[in-house]
């Protein structure tokens, strides 16, 4: 995959992050056309690129189909579709957000509109881009006006991302937005005391990790620098993962 500082600033600049910039020492503020520092770099390899189809354990048809026909909770009702979810199902990462939107209904795939091109930029500025990971919801059917999730709905429906999980064994979920890390987490604790932290999810207890959704950061691009000191935390820590998985092999 191409990468290189340049191209990470390119993405920088896509989500909106100034670029610090270096002063020459000892000359004034005005006459330093500085270079531009480097974006901070993290030196863990770009997420594995496996193929999502052709080799994919039997067991994800007949979840898709049972998700297909749910009517498990009362959203079967409204939607247009089920959106299972999409990507890489080898992935290291599994991005999980709230449940789907009007466009992701119409389109039956997560993270699509404006906060998805946002989310693609984000992963793309941490080299994982979206083909390489796998983005599910919390809830696979829209909630009527955009509503957060009821209880009912999300206990109805978290099995089968579980399910998901099973079959991905990801290294690493990422948990984008305060609705699908609180319901993940079963906390009502605010986002900004989740952040930074390595939770566990599920019996597996895979690592978590909790950043801002991307289209809270479309309402709020201040906060685009805080994501972006999260994305790199999902670096360090995935590499830290692969470091620790190769030395379990031995
Ligand atoms: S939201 Fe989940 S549990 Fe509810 S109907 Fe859709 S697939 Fe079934």
């Amino acid at each position: 995959m191409s990468g290189g500082p340049l191209l990470r600033a390119q993405y920088l600049e896509s989500l909106g992050i100034d670029r610090y910039v270096r002063r020459q020492s000892g000359a004034p503020a005005a006459a330093a056309p500085a270079p531009v520092a480097p974006t901070p770099t993290i030196l863990t390899a770009p997420l594995a690129t496996a193929p999502s189809s052709g080799d994919s354990d039997p067991r994800w048809e007949p979840l898709a189909a049972e998700v297909r026909a749910c009517t498990k909770c009362g959203l079967h009702a409204g939607r247009t579709q089920t959106v299972f979810g999409v990507g890489n199902r080898h992935a290291e990462l599994l991005v999980v957000g709230e449940a789907p939107g009007a466009e992701e209904d119409r389109q039956g795939e997560p993270f699509v509109g404006r906060a998805g091109q946002l989310l693609n930029s984000m992963l793309r500025a941490m080299r994982a881009p979206r083909e390489t990971v796998y983005i599910a919801n919390v809830l696979k059917c829209r909630p009527p006006g955009n509503r957060d999730p009821a209880p009912e709905e999300v206990r109805c429906c978290l099995p089968y991302l579980q399910r998901q999980i099973e079959l991905i064994a990801p290294r690493l979920m990422l948990a984008v937005g305060r609705i699908a890390a609180q319901n993940l987490l079963a906390t009502d604790t605010p986002i900004g005391k989740l952040r930074g932290a390595v939770h566990r999810f599920g019996t597996q207890g895979t690592p978590l990790i909790v950043t801002y959704h991307p289209a809270y950061l479309l309402r709020s691009p201040g906060q685009k620098r805080q994501s972006w000191v999260d994305l790199r935390f999902v670096q360090r820590e995935l590499a830290q993962l692969r470091a620790s998985a190769r030395s379990a092999k031995g």
